[in-house]
């Protein structure tokens, strides 16, 4: 099973993430979780990306898809994976194509976890108290919703239009939700 995780950030998408994961027994591969995982080991990707995400901008996509290019040849991802937060962009989506065709992998599906973005700003600020995410303040949350109006959301009528996308409401107590997943996915 391969997939990608398509929602507007605070949709629950990392949450559901671990759940799918387990159910499929695949890897979740979260470009968030490993870029921040390349601030902190201050490696020359997580230099480069830390002035952007400290802004709430993308990360050039050059930079992610050469990070997945590495990632998704290792033999940890050869029984399936969940993409989540990658791809943001159309060039990001172009390049995932190939990368996945080099490795002869199909994409079963991109799901797109939906809800309106006044609770997901609320949501995003009670996380950002909790975790001490640098990124979760108001102002920044707010940059990273419009972000992903601008630049993501294109990515909805991409997969769309080739009969890859699936779209679950993501509203709801967290079992419920993975249930709707685990559905649609059927
Ligand atoms: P996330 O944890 O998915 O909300 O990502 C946090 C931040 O990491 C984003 O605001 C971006 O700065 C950066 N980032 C994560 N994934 C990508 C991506 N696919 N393309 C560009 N930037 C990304």
């Amino acid at each position: 099973m391969r997939l990608i995780f398509l929602g507007p950030p605070g949709v629950g998408k990392g949450t559901q993430a671990k759940r799918i994961c387990e159910h499929y027994n695949i890897i979740h591969l979260s470009t968030g979780d490993i870029l921040r995982g390349e601030m902190a080991a201050k490696t020359e990707i997580g230099e480069k990306a830390k002035s952007f995400m400290d802004k709430g901008a993308l990360v050039p996509d050059d930079v992610l898809l050469g990070m997945m290019n590495n990632r998704l040849k290792k033999d940890d991802a050869q029984n399936g994976y969940l993409l989540d937060g990658f791809p943001r962009t159309i060039p990001q989506a172009g390049g995932l194509i190939n990368i996945m065709d080099d490795l002869s992998h199909s994409l079963n599906c991109a799901l797109s976890l939906t809800a309106d973005e006044d609770g997901l700003v609320q949501r995003l600020i009670k996380r950002g108290k909790a975790s001490g995410r640098s990124d979760d303040t108001p102002d920044i949350i707010r940059q990273r919703q419009n972000v992903y109006w601008k630049q993501t959301a294109p990515l909805l009528d991409f997969y769309r239009k080739k009969n890859l996308l699936k779209e679950v409401d993501g509203i709801g107590e967290i079992p419920e939700i993975t249930d709707r997943i685990l559905e649609v996915l059927k």
